[in-house]
């Protein structure tokens, strides 16, 4: 049998591994100890476990982490992280610092299926999901290598995470558990372009996790040629899937919108913006477009932008305008691993 990777198992699993060959469940806790809150390589340094059981562990899994290919740091405080996942393949991670937070912008997915047409990732096409240890290695090198003290996780780098749920919800228990990484699930948030059947299983989880929906457009005819997912799960039930969200976690959803110069910063997008916002009782966090190079979308002028989030506010809608982080660096989605294969290939 191949060694597995340890760190692509929850708690629960392992637990039930542990108890499979002879051992207490109450050493799966151990492992998880020093997985995450040590960040150890090697089952040797986990000095609390029997040497017979370091062994056999040894034998039945392997302790990954990611390599790392290349490290840009923006004026701005952002660094965004190029791993090697081994494969030929590439992942970027994001660290934003701003005031008292550290943001750690996590990829769930090698480029993306969805292309949404304004960004970088979509553009390069599909290559493959990342197993939960490929995510959960994203955080443990800037917390136990770089020694990074970070306050918010979001699912907001390469790939859409709703279509690796398995493995970021898998991902998202491993980080949850306290055990393991402890984080409070109020400092995770999930990005989606709109992935309904996700949403469910986000919402059935029962965790006071955040949701983020990419909508970027408020009709169906231009969702659909922004956002191509639109197509196959229209506006209409995927408001009705945040309002269950909402509902049945009591979150504050959050819409996100990608302010693109002559696309969808009409006041009347605005109008219905606040009107779709106003029955999700959702914040709004508007995104100026990072121009990708080839790509062809600018943001609108400073102005135009004021003119858009004021008629929101207005409106009495919680709105917050992105920060342009990590220009100098292609900070925006992809852009990095997108131009690294477009050197490669
Ligand atoms: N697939 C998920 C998460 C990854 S993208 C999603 O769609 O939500 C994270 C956010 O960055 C999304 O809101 C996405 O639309 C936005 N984004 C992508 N490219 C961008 C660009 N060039 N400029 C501004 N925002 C961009």
């Amino acid at each position: 049998m191949d060694k597995r990777d340890i760190k692509d198992f929850t708690l629960e699993e392992i637990k039930k591994a542990v108890v499979e060959i002879g051992e207490s469940g109450y050493r799966a806790e151990q492992i998880f100890f020093w997985l995450y809150k040590k960040g150890v390589c090697d089952f040797q340094e986990m000095s609390n476990l029997p040497q017979a059981f370091r062994s056999k562990l040894e034998q039945d899994y392997y302790i990954s982490a990611l390599s790392l290919a290349g490290k840009l740091s923006s004026a701005d405080g952002t660094e965004k992280f190029l791993f090697n996942l081994g494969d030929g393949n590439f992942i970027e991670t994001v660290l934003i610092c701003a005031r008292n937070r550290k943001t750690v912008c996590l990829s769930t997915q090698a480029g993306c299926k969805f292309g949404c047409v304004f960004c970088a990732s979509g553009h390069g096409g599909f290559i493959r999901d990342l197993s939960p240890s490929e995510i959960i290695n994203q955080i443990l090198f800037l917390q136990h290598r770089l020694k990074h003290k970070i306050t918010n996780y979001v699912f907001m780098g390469m790939g859409e995470p709703l279509d690796n749920c398995d493995n970021v919800l898998k991902a998202i228990m491993i980080m949850n558990s306290k055990s393991g990484m402890d984080i409070g699930a109020r400092r995770i948030t999930v990005s989606t372009c709109g992935v309904i059947p996700g949403i469910r299983r986000l919402t059935d989880l029962g965790l006071q996790i955040n949701l983020s929906i990419s909508l970027h457009a408020v009709t169906d005819n231009l969702r659909d040629t922004l956002v191509p997912a639109n197509k196959r799960y229209p506006l209409k039930k995927l408001i009705e899937a945040g309002e269950h969200f909402t509902k049945k976690t009591g979150r504050i959803l959050t819409l996100e919108y990608v302010l693109i110069k002559g696309r969808n910063d009409s006041l009347k997008d605005a109008a219905e913006l606040e009107a779709i916002a106003g029955r999700l009782k959702a914040k709004v966090n508007l995104i100026p477009c990072s121009p990708v190079p080839g790509l062809g979308f600018q943001p609108p002028s400073k102005k135009d932008i004021d003119i858009f989030m004021d008629k929101l506010i207005q409106g009495k809608i919680k709105v917050t305008r992105r920060e342009s982080k990590g220009r100098d660096i292609q900070a925006a989605c992809g852009q990095l691993a997108g131009r690294l294969k477009q050197k490669d290939g």
